[in-house]
């Protein structure tokens, strides 16, 4: 278990927290979805209200270790500002002259916000001395951040190095609620994978095979599966170079007593657009100059009837090409299934987050992870640097 900002007594201390300010931004600044700043204010305001010095830091895009205005967290103090009811001051830099000067005579409760962390190239190498010039400005570590805690950079988990290190609430839900489903899963557990590339999810796929009890494949990735088991797959999407990795999941699932479910019929089209003829199917029969584009209505059915009668799900990657309204319906057909499911169900960032998110499902699920790679390598069973460093209850 982690120590988290409950654990440890920060009133009237500097306390530096690493928060996931990369929000998206139109060209003249306005931000235009604000959910990471929401998704940061438990932590802060418990720190406020504990009498905390907080100073906030985080990264912006990638200015490429470079001043660059248009990559500044300046809009994200006054957004804040709003949502805290307080004014968060704007320091000029990171590490330099101003961060320190308004760090220096903070009262209890004040909050400042350090620049783009990524304008100093020192940050993504994690070089020491600004990590310790980072952890000069506090007292104490708090990493929210779970969208970067894949990296070890100087804010994510160099600066633990020097000042005690603790989670923050975003992380630990995190932790807490994916590392329980891998750790002690309610049964039936479903994973459900999709998405364009198999080399992505291979780490997964290994890791899941020693924890579940079905893996769903859909998505482009499927079709490397059907082609290993001696398909034709006309022009899908093919991974020639793992069609042998592809054969070693399936017999070692067998081996293990794992349901592998690959797709049985497909929405094939005749060209990459939503626009193109369609026809169903099988996965195993796709003509020359036919792709498919979606799981077909039987594999929609099958899938659907398994993840409806699971009590634990984790699901990474659409089953087609969502974004083209007419090569939708799988991935809606299996939304709705997860959210319907009585089962702790949990999104992995990403594609599917955004699908999940955008068909108006979210608030049906357990938990949306904020982070896409990093929800990735946490369910291949990678310790991840920035959750790493931080104490152990
Ligand atoms: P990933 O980044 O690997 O999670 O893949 C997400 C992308 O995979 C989405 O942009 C989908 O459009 C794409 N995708 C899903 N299914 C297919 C498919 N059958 N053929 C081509 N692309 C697909």
């Amino acid at each position: 278990m982690l120590k988290t900002v409950e654990d440890i007594n920060v009133k009237g201390k500097k306390v530096l927290v690493r928060c996931d300010f990369n929000v998206p931004m139109d060209d003249n600044g306005n931000i235009t979805n604000d959910n990471r700043i929401v998704g940061a204010l438990p932590t802060i305001k418990y720190l406020v209200a504990q009498g905390a010095k907080v100073i906030l830091c985080s990264h912006m895009g990638r200015p490429k270790g470079e001043f660059n205005m248009k990559f500044s967290l300046a809009p994200v103090a006054a957004r804040l500002s709003d949502y805290l009811g307080q004014t968060v001051k704007m320091a000029e830099d990171v590490v330099g002259e101003s961060a320190q000067a308004l760090t220096a005579g903070m009262a209890d409760g004040e909050v400042v916000l350090l620049e783009n962390v990524r304008f100093h190239a020192e940050e993504t190498k994690n070089v020491p001395e600004f990590s310790k010039k980072l952890a000069d400005l506090a007292e104490i570590f708090v990493n929210d951040a779970f969208g970067t805690a894949h990296r070890a950079h100087s804010s994510t988990a160099g600066v633990a190095d020097y000042l005690p290190a603790v989670a923050g609430y975003l992380i630990q839900k995190e932790i807490d609620i994916m590392g329980g489903a891998l750790e002690n899963a309610q049964r039936p557990f479903v994973a459900i994978l999709g998405g364009a590339k198999v080399k992505d999810k291979i780490g997964v796929i290994n890791n899941l095979l020693n924890k579940v009890d079905t893996i769903i494949i859909g998505g482009g990735m499927a079709y490397t599966f059907c082609k290993a088991m001696g398909g034709s797959i006309g022009d899908s999407l093919l991974d020639e170079e793992r069609i042998d990795y592809a054969r070693e999941v399936m017999a070692l699932a067998k081996e293990k007593g794992v349901n592998l479910m690959i797709p049985t019929d497909n929405v094939a089209a005749d060209s990459f657009s939503n626009d193109a003829a369609q026809k169903v199917c099988s996965s195993m029969e796709i003509p020359d100059g036919w792709q498919g584009l979606d799981i077909g209505p039987e594999t929609t059915k099958a899938f659907a009837d398994v993840i409806k009668n699971a009590k634990t799900v984790i699901w990474n990657g659409p089953m087609g090409v969502f974004e083209f309204e007419n090569f939708a319906k799988g991935t809606i057909a299996v939304a709705e299934a997860v959210a319907e499911a009585d089962a702790v169900t949990i999104i992995g960032g990403g594609d599917s987050a955004a699908a999940v998110t955008n068909l108006g499902f979210a608030d049906k699920m357990t938990h949306i992870s904020t982070g896409g790679g990093a929800s990735l390598e946490f369910l291949e069973g990678i310790e991840l640097p920035g959750v790493a460093c931080l104490a152990k209850k």
